[in-house]
């Protein structure tokens, strides 16, 4: 065949082939094409999943008649016009290719109005017919309906599944699109039933609401709220206490700017900010909002934008993450007994059954295999610990004030600490909670015991170096990031143009695979522009540590030793769940236990 130009339509379904892959790929199109429009209410209708229509229509600017056939061709778009433009785009859409693919490949009727415009005007495309646009009746804005998606490409409708399945991933797409802009109300009709009619969200309460309504509210009732502002990068959203995690990573919603986004960088910022509250294999749940100058992100990675590309990645990524974790290291034990948020006191009133199922995780294997010094070091640390607090409780106690776990009672058969304080009964679990205590303790303590004031880790130098062959890149990485490796304790030298040698380790892993740790953390690296492996390894090692130096059930706790415990807890971040998310305390409020016994009905 000699080389030849292809004819429009065809060049229009191969661009469709990329980008509208289902009836979900047209529904994202247009509700993006609405919100760049800036409307305010959308109206979206569906009928068998989608395939035979879906309609969308809104409230915006609309679209002036001379303009309608433009906004079917091919490269035709309103939202950029240089090169500078596409450096800074802040709108959803900007190829220009979404509306010309979409008609290429179903019936697709374009009406609209521009604003403060007397009339509305309508093009109809089928396939590669178009017609001229013509006058229509309408109100302001615009509406754009696509019948029998793939009608004229027999190969794509064959890969449609059942209209139950479609529905679900247009249903998706709607509600993802609603937690991107609270201050749009959309409401969604299938097959002339109403399924979602989420009115405008302007307080914090309304958009909770509306998160509760798409994410469902035991999410909202679990969730932490995340307000942090660092130079021009802003990240607000809602992040699930680790007692709400889920077995998928189905319950994450990352938006950019207002584009919902799944990015590697992120994702993972977001799982090191979990990191040591959750339990291997669980994933965490949130909402969550950045927002940041458009020049420092490329979104121009990837035709349907999810994936993007960040200037910076490093930075953002330490932002996400130190913001993360910082919100959920507030949650020490007692700080939120008096917030319904909490999910606590409500959760052991109402639904011991489900709980017991949610936290049944077994404990953590021995990675690095603890010493007997590591259980001689936490039990040491323990015996200081119990000194200092219990002085402390004498003087609270003295001047009458209660503390926010209260005053022990009982050891109930060796498990569980019965409490007393202002708000009725508190129970804890002594062993995961001491366990949490003497975690953070040794943690501490290891990051303050390096050599240098930063407070970096203690290294200890290989009897014999390690040479370690890799690729020059990653050689190169090595050299340059020199320094990182050494605040994490790892003394790395470039031995030749494919060669590392490996001089000094964190003491903590001596016993650990210092190839495979370097390898990791060179790929780390090179993916995300930062590793958290060796760090991740010791505070593996010192989790063991705490389990086996923790208090053990069935040990007969004394009121001082359990009175210590409890003002550790109270004093120590992230005590209000065990390293594996599992709840530390709970609380019997005095209302609790009257709804109990049906005291006052
Ligand atoms: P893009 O969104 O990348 O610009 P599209 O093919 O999706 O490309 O849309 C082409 C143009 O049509 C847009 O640039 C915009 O000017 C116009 N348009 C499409 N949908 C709407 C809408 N709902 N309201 C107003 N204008 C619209
Ligand atoms: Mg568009």
């Amino acid at each position: 065949m000699p080389i030849h130009q292809l004819p429009p339509q065809l060049v229009n379904q191969i661009a469709a082939g990329e980008v509208i892959e289902r009836p979900a790929s047209v529904l994202k199109e247009l509700l993006e094409n609405s919100l760049d429009a800036g409307a305010t209410e959308v109206d979206i209708d569906l009928e068998q999943g989608g395939i035979k229509l879906c309609r969308v229509r809104d409230n915006g600017v609309g679209i002036a008649g001379a303009e309608l056939p433009l906004a079917l061709s091919r490269h035709a778009t309103s939202k950029i016009g240089s090169l500078e433009d596409l450096e800074r785009v802040a709108s959803l859409g900007f190829r220009g290719e979404a509306l010309p693919s979409i008609a290429s490949v179903s019936r697709l009727t374009l009406l609209s109005r521009q604003r403060g415009e007397g009339q509305a005007w309508a093009v109809e495309s089928t396939g590669a017919e178009r017609d001229e646009a013509r006058p229509a009746a309408g109100l302001e804005g615009t509406s754009v309906e696509v019948r029998d998606l793939f009608y004229n490409t027999p190969a794509r409708r064959r890969f449609l599944r059942a209209e139950r399945t479609e529905y679900s991933h247009l249903e998706k797409v709607a509600r993802q699109i609603s937690l991107s802009r609270f201050s749009v109300a959309i409401r969604l009709n299938h097959n002339g039933k109403r399924v979602l009619n989420l009115p405008v969200a302007r307080s914090l309460e309304e958009q909770e609401r509306r998160v509760a309504s798409v994410c469902g509210k035991e999410f909202i009732s679990h969730a932490l709220y995340v307000e942090h502002e660092l130079g021009d990068l802003r990240l607000r959203g809602w992040i699930a206490r680790p007692t709400f995690s889920r077995s998928q990573p189905d319950l994450q919603y990352f938006f950019l700017n207002g584009r919902a986004v799944r990015d590697r960088v992120i994702v993972n910022a977001v799982k090191q900010g979990y990191r040591d509250v959750l339990f291997h294999g669980r994933h965490p749940a949130y909402v969550l909002y950045l927002e940041m100058d458009p020049a420092y992100v490329d979104v121009n990675a990837h035709p349907a934008k999810h994936e993007v590309r960040f200037r910076d990645s490093r930075s953002v990524h330490n932002f996400v993450r130190r913001t993360i974790e910082s919100t959920l290291a507030e949650t020490s034990a007692g700080m939120n007994a008096a917030q319904p948020a909490a999910g606590l006191p409500a959760g052991a009133a109402e639904r011991p059954r489900d709980r017991a199922g949610e936290f049944n995780h077994p404990q953590p294997s021995l990675r690095f295999g603890a010493g007997r010094q590591g259980i001689a070091e936490s039990s040491h640390l323990y015996r200081a610990l119990t000194a200092t607090s219990a002085a402390a409780n004498e003087g609270e106690s003295a001047s009458g004030d209660i503390p926010p776990l209260g005053f022990a009672i009982a050891h109930l058969h060796g498990v569980y600490i019965l409490a007393r304080n202002s708000e009725g009964l508190v129970i804890v679990d002594a062993h995961a909670a001491h366990e949490r205590v003497t975690y953070e303790r040794l943690k501490g303590a290891y990051l303050g015991a390096g050599p240098d004031e930063a407070g970096g880790v203690q290294r200890q130098p290989l009897l014999i170096p390690l040479r370690v062959n890799v690729s020059t890149a990653e050689a190169d990485l090595a050299e340059a990031n020199a320094d990182k490796f050494a605040s994490i304790g790892l003394l790395v030298e470039r031995g030749g143009p494919e060669t590392l040698t490996v001089r000094e380790i964190p003491v903590l892993l001596r016993n650990a695979n210092a190839e495979a740790l370097l390898r990791d953390v060179l790929s780390d690296l090179g993916e995300t522009g930062a590793s958290d492996r060796v760090e991740d390894a010791c505070f593996d090692l010192l989790a063991t540590m705490a389990c086996h130096g923790s208090v053990r059930a069935n040990r007969n706790l004394s009121l001082d030793e359990m009175n210590a415990l409890l003002r550790a807890m109270e004093a120590t971040e992230r005590s209000d769940q065990c390293n594996h998310g599992r709840p530390t305390w709970t609380q019997l409020s005095m209302q609790d236990l009257d709804r109990l016994f049906q005291r006052g009905r």
